[in-house]
């Protein structure tokens, strides 16, 4: 962040940028703190381009314009009518009650809509990361840490999937300037897609990236896992009936085991007099047969054996067979039981090589998901109608549709406009952050005109869309993620000028 000087200081064509708290002076030929602003021949200027995206593209229309729409096509990618204008590289306006940077009319099925875009700064923010894996990273609410500094912590387990919250106004406002500093840039670097490292108190180290597969203490996670141990044994039950006398499926939340679970009983499997560690919860399901970690099934273990305790001889016999198996498939063991009913390794037998490997085809690929959540309630309303409340009245009500960089949100329900969006289905670098500490995210409101001039907005403000369309300063295309329901193939540009 640069030195604020008094003006004087300052070479004359030196302008003050007042998009946020920070008001940063800016020399020609420079940017602001947060270099998304910059002093070019005396004027104010967003740095980024303006991102328009291409609803044709999005839906599968031809991407080259032919037939009769060739004649008057006028070199430009996408038309006016098709354009969505996401608040990507829009700009923001400060204090909140001036309108928001852009306000524009278009016609959607014959219907007069308005959509108000600004880059909202969001103090109250964070992102929920969901990591798809059984091993253990660290007790539930451990502190998350980057660079060393605590950036968030660890949340409850879903199924096959680790969370984390991470960021927060906590972190990012009330700790140490160091704490607040980082806690911004891993939530920038998140948002925008990069690659980080994260350590876990008293847990794991990992690497994560939106739409990645997690690396968990330099293992790169291929698999998450079918089911808990439970779902695997009902799943793969008939697979395994007749083949091997029972089977164990490891996991660290709930073990399984054939001959004691329902779905074994149904089909007839004898009993075997096999004694498991942990808590029975109901029949043939166990829990807490060992510590977490990072070995089978999300436990510490890597001897499947040392979760078992030694046969009923009432039940077992020498030549038993036993398939014991992670919830990926990726560990597996096969055992007889010898004439003192031990348990001895042996090879996999063909038979059971494919209900293995069918365990390991169902998991589907690790990943890991960033979703941003932020509260836009504040005055960032303001930009958007001279009464703010009504807006929050109109999103309750689906009357505006709310949307980030074109990507579907989910609006809490509630006080407030809090949103998740997942950072993947969002143009790439749609995030930014201003010093003070606090995160850009784009915002876009889209309504009937109607309902926007009954809300209270800024109506004089309203320009339409094929005036932003003709402002070509900068425009340029990029490609963003296909599956968002405005962001298609391929995205148009125009410059950002304030
Ligand atoms: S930090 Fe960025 S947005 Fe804020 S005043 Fe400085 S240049 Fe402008």
């Amino acid at each position: 962040m640069p030195d604020v000087f008094p003006p004087d200081v300052f070479p004359k064509d030196t302008i003050r940028c007042d998009a946020c708290p920070v008001l940063c002076y800016i020399k020609r030929g420079q940017t602001g703190a947060c270099d998304r602003y910059a002093n070019f021949d005396g004027q104010l200027v967003r740095v980024d381009p303006h991102v328009l995206l291409d609803q044709a593209k999005s839906s599968g229309q031809p991407l080259v314009p032919f037939l009769e729409r060739e004649a008057d096509w006028d070199g430009t990618l996408v038309k006016s009518k098709e354009t969505f204008v996401t608040a990507i590289g829009a700009g923001t306006t400060y204090p909140d009650y001036k309108p928001a940077p852009f306000i524009v009319s278009s016609e959607v099925d014959g219907v007069d809509m308005v959509t108000v875009v600004t880059e909202g700064i969001f103090s109250y923010c964070g992102v929920k990361l969901k990591i798809d894996t059984d091993r253990h990273l660290g007790p539930e609410r451990n502190l998350v840490r980057a660079q060393g500094e605590p950036v968030g912590h660890v949340t409850t387990a879903e199924y096959g999937s680790q969370m984390l919250s991470l960021g927060g106004v906590h972190h990012l406002t009330g700790g140490t300037k160091s704490e607040g500093r980082v806690t911004c840039e891993t939530l920038l670097d998140l948002c925008n897609g990069k690659e980080l490292e994260l350590t876990i108190d008293e847990g794991a180290s990992i690497r994560v990236a939106a739409g990645k597969p997690p690396v968990v203490n330099g293992q790169r996670e291929e698999r998450m896992r079918v089911g808990c141990g439970s779902a695997t044994i009902g799943m793969f039950a008939k697979q395994w009936f007749g083949k091997v006398d029972d089977v164990v499926v490891v996991d660290d939340h709930i073990t399984g085991i054939l001959s004691e679970h329902q779905a074994g009983k149904l089909l007839g499997v004898r009993e075997t007099g096999i004694a498991i560690q942990g808590r029975r919860s109901t029949p043939g399901r166990y829990f807490q047969v060992a510590n977490p970690g990072t070995g089978w099934g999300g436990t510490d273990i890597s001897d499947p054996l040392t979760i078992l305790k030694p046969f009923k001889s009432k039940f077992a016999w020498p030549g038993l067979r036993l398939l014991m198996v992670s919830t990926t498939g990726e560990q597996y063991a096969y055992f007889e039981l010898d004439e003192t009913l031990r348990p001895i390794e042996k090879n996999l037998p063909r038979e059971l090589q494919t209900s293995v490997e069918r365990i390991r085809e169902n998991c589907e690929p690790a990943l890991t998901t960033v979703l941003f959540m932020g509260g836009a309630g504040g005055s960032l309303r303001a930009g958007v109608t001279e009464n703010p409340v009504k807006l929050t009245n109109s999103v309750k009500r689906s009357l505006t549709r709310v949307t980030s960089g074109g990507a579907p949100v989910y609006i809490w329900p509630g006080g407030g406009i809090t949103f998740m969006v997942d950072v993947s289905r969002m143009p790439e670098n749609a995030f930014g952050y201003v010093p003070t500490p606090a995160l850009v995210a784009p915002i876009e409101f889209t309504l009937k005109a109607s309902d926007y001039a009954a809300l209270g907005g800024h109506t004089d403000h309203v320009r339409p869309l094929e005036e932003v369309f003709r402002e070509k300063e900068r425009r340029r295309q990029i490609t963003s993620a296909p599956q968002s329901p405005n962001s298609p193939k391929t995205q148009t540009n125009s410059g950002g000028r304030e």
